[in-house]
């Protein structure tokens, strides 16, 4: 065998390892060797470099009642490395520091409009955010083994490049390399709905699944798609934009251009205009439209206002229509809704749910999970500090896919 070869092996066997003990720890040596099909000479001799490596611990369980022995188990140490994940929103930039658990140390969202801002102004930004974010955990900066980052728009995560993000004026930004160069940190980039899918893969509902979807609503809509274990990515490594899919040809015009995409009846800012233009259209009543949020018009649609409901129930119907779609191509396992957007709850998911259930195939409805994420500020963030850890568990051949 070829020293590369064999070193590949010893990565892999390691990361499986590694990965076993993450989903199914404190696990014994024994099940390990059971689970990763690795002989217990192995398992023993890996193992053992983790404990060195301060990676995983040993832990003794109380004498069972049945056999009277204490077990050996291993589990994970979430201190043996942390990382920073960073999300740029349109309104916002939030920040989290997570242990190797994906556990959130601490976290910050500083209220910030950055779509005219320069990409210096902003990597300013994630420099002392990420620095404050740190310190409010009471690490220091060596104790930092990477830093992800968020965004939405098109994004080359190998390159590194952000070809168009709804943040920037133009595109091609190399934001990765000016947040690394400060921090001599490895630094990673990715289309902010992908960070989310991974985080669901590697921490969330999507651990074990091979084939499902993740859909993000809030200021835009976006998606990951997993098959076969793997981000998709497309032919440019850019992915999936589910929120530019068109559902009425020559309906309601979206930011992109186009008319009648996902987006212009889903996204937060297109149900707060489509509420105002009720509002102003004498609909509904409404005391100040200039100051009205989309946190207040879920509100009033929630205690029964019906010209607000009726704008819920077609964003929802629209993007049922866009995931039965989907559903029908990929036969996914789960479809897993996440962002601010969850916040609707059944105003939009009853009517996303139903048209699902009308319009996909049965065979592929039953089987077929659809699973509402609760939604906390930092998961953004969560998922952009996930990214960087899988780095850390090495998977040597595609690091976005664990092998369990
Ligand atoms: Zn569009």
């Amino acid at each position: 065998m070829e020293v590369a070869n064999r070193e590949l092996t010893k990565a892999i066997n390691q990361f499986n390892i590694l990965n076993t003990i993450r989903k199914a720890g404190p696990i014994s040596r024994v099940e390990i060797a059971e689970l990763t099909g690795q002989s217990r000479a192995a398992v023993t001799n890996i193992t053992a470099r983790l404990i060195k490596e301060k990676m995983i611990f040993e832990k003794e369980t109380e004498p069972s009642a049945s056999r009277g022995r204490r077990r050996v188990l291993l589990g994970l140490n979430p201190a043996a490395a942390y990382v920073v994940g960073v999300k740029l929103s349109a309104f916002q930039v939030s920040f989290a520091v997570t242990d190797m658990q994906a556990d959130v140390l601490s976290s910050l969202i500083v209220p910030v409009r950055i779509g005219k801002r320069s990409v210096e102004f902003v990597a300013n930004l994630i420099e002392d955010g990420i620095r404050h974010c740190v310190a409010e955990a009471r690490l220091n900066m060596r104790k930092i083994s990477g830093i992800g980052i968020g965004i939405p728009g098109l994004v080359d995560s190998n390159k590194g490049i952000t070809y168009w993000s709804p943040l920037y004026r133009r595109g091609n930004t190399t934001l990765r390399e000016l947040i690394q160069d400060r921090f001599k940190i490895k630094t990673l980039i990715e289309n902010d709905a992908n960070t989310v899918t991974l985080a669901q893969q590697w921490f969330g509902e999507g651990r074990g699944v091979d084939n499902f979807i993740v859909v993000t609503v809030e200021h835009g809509v976006g998606m990951g798609i997993v098959v076969n274990g793997q981000l998709y990515r497309g032919l440019n490594g850019i992915g999936a934009e589910l929120g530019h899919m068109v559902i009425i040809p020559g309906g309601a015009q979206c930011r992109c251009g186009k008319r009648g995409c996902i987006e212009a009846y889903v996204a937060d800012y297109r149900i707060l205009q489509s509420a105002i233009e009720a509002g102003k259209a004498g609909r509904w009543k409404c005391p100040d439209y200039s100051s009205l949020t989309i946190e207040e018009v879920t509100g009033i649609a929630r205690k029964g206002e019906p010209a607000l409901r009726k704008i819920f129930k077609k964003g929802g119907e629209i993007l049922g229509l866009g995931i039965s779609g989907l559903v029908q191509i990929f036969n996914p396992e789960k479809v897993i809704v996440a962002g601010e957007g969850v916040r609707a709850g059944d105003l939009l998911f009853k009517p996303m749910h139903k048209t699902i259930e009308k319009h996909t195939t049965p065979e592929m409805y039953e089987t077929l999970q659809i699973i509402i994420q609760k939604w906390q500020d930092t998961d953004w963030a969560r998922g952009a500090a996930s990214m960087a850890l899988q780095e850390l568990y090495k998977s040597p051949f595609n690091r976005v896919r664990p092998v369990i």
